[in-house]
């Protein structure tokens, strides 16, 4: 595994080009939407605003094959645009569409439905969610529980999904359906696309611990759905969550954000709040930001080397990302345990003021206290979806330990 690894000239003349699209495009008021979301993901008129603008300098789906209107880049060169996209603070936007869902299209979804979707979600038209778990379906989501029954050309669908991320926003969704209830659970379930405002789709907010509104519940009653609308064979999803899946799993240029919040953790650790001594001088502290420091330097090299196996045409596989996830959500965890520790009591008085109206801001105390309430609670969140931290360590344990 090259640990020398070095982007080549080529490379180093795109990351300037990406450099010069983000200073003329990416506008103060959208990295502030970013900055002040106090969720995962800015809401979707955010999101589509950048995403517009992306599409118009060819670049909705970096990631995507030319032939879809993807770039064609090399590993090397989509880890540069994730990097500067990251340290110049683009919002994070939920990528369901282009992330999720389109790799899934390439591979399974017949021309017809190519060309329905595949455009819409460079354009941004389409905002789409993700329907996968349900109540006791979430880890063993093999399980799943609802039913789509064959009415002539139509499939109608009973059940609920839950934990929908923006699905007060979607327009579309992507749903896995039981269509044989019978044999091995893995083989009797769909996968259907339908719009959300079908007749029979209900959708509930869930307010989270961070008191946002980010994640649903969707009931599904007596949704008419075209059989047409079904990616792949029928009791074969399966074989198409799971291909997404592993989109979901992936990822790069994280440590690139997470610098950024690691040295605005030291310098507000290094002042003091009203006059008292400043938190690094309190050697317990001093200490885990110390294993912070080197934690987060241990993720930087597992990104390099991760990225180094697929430049080097190999897939870095399900062990890897699984180790990744861990590492890099530790580290947010834990930047995001200490900033709230830093902040001290200002933590609390900001959190209500963002949860009352998120982009108000206001602020009490220094600039680090604004979002660091938010922050903390959302970010919790992260070693359950995508998978929790107890399955990626099972997937270490096959994949990785042969256990
Ligand atoms: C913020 C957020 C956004 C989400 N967005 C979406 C979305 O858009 N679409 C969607 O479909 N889903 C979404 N999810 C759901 C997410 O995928 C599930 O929450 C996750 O898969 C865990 O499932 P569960 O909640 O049912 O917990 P469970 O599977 O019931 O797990 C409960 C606990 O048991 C542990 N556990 C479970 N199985 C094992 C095992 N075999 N070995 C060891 N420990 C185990 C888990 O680690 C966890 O600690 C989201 C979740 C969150 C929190």
């Amino acid at each position: 595994m090259p640990m020398n690894f070095r982007f080549s000239d080529e490379d180093e003349k795109l990351r300037e080009e990406i450099r010069e699209f983000l200073r003329a495009e990416l506008s103060a008021d959208l990295v502030e939407a970013g900055r002040r979301c106090s969720g995962m993901f800015v809401a979707r008129d955010v999101a589509q605003v950048w995403q517009r603008k992306l599409n118009q300098r060819g670049w909705g789906a970096v990631h995507w094959p030319v032939e879809y209107g993807g770039t064609g880049w090399t590993p090397a060169q989509l880890f540069i645009f994730r990097e500067e996209c990251a340290r110049a603070g683009v919002p994070s936007i939920l990528n369901q569409g282009s992330s999720l869902l389109a790799p899934a299209l390439f591979a399974y979804a017949t021309e017809e439905q190519k060309a329905m979707y595949l455009p819409k979600i460079l354009s941004g038209e389409h905002y789409w969610c993700q329907g996968y778990s349900e109540p006791g379906s979430g880890s063993d989501l093999a399980s799943l529980k609802t039913r789509a029954e064959r009415d002539g050309d139509d499939y109608i669908v009973n059940g609920t999904k839950i934990w929908t991320t923006h699905a007060h926003f979607a327009d579309h969704i992507f749903c896995l359906v039981r269509t044989n209830p019978q044999g091995k659970p893995q083989q009797g379930i769909s996968f259907l696309l339908f719009r959300m405002d079908t007749p029979g789709v209900r959708v509930e907010p869930i307010i989270t611990l961070a008191g946002d509104h980010e994640v649903n519940q969707v009931f599904l009653d007596n949704v008419r759905v075209p059989v047409a609308n079904r990616v792949g064979a029928e009791n074969q999803g399966w074989t198409v969550a799971k291909h997404l899946l592993e989109y979901e799993r992936g990822g790069g240029g994280v440590a690139a954000g997470l610098k950024i919040a690691l040295n605005e953790l030291k310098a507000v650790a290094s002042e003091g709040i009203n006059g008292q001594a400043p938190l690094m001088a309190d050697t317990l502290f001093a200490k885990r930001l110390r294993q912070l420091e080197v934690n987060f330097q241990a993720l930087e090299f597992m990104e390099l080397a991760n990225l180094a196996r697929l430049v080097s045409g190999e897939h870095p596989g399900s062990g890897a990302s699984s180790q990744f996830k861990i590492a890099s959500v530790d580290v947010e965890q834990t930047i995001n345990t200490l900033r709230l520790e830093a902040v001290d009591y200002y933590a609390v008085p900001n959190h209500t003021l963002v949860s009352l109206n998120e982009h108000a801001g206001e602020r009490i105390g220094p600039a680090p206290a604004e979002m660091a309430g938010a922050d903390y609670l959302s970010s919790r969140a992260a070693s359950i979806y995508g998978g929790s931290h107890q399955v990626q360590r099972n997937i270490i344990a096959k994949a990785v330990l042969g256990l």
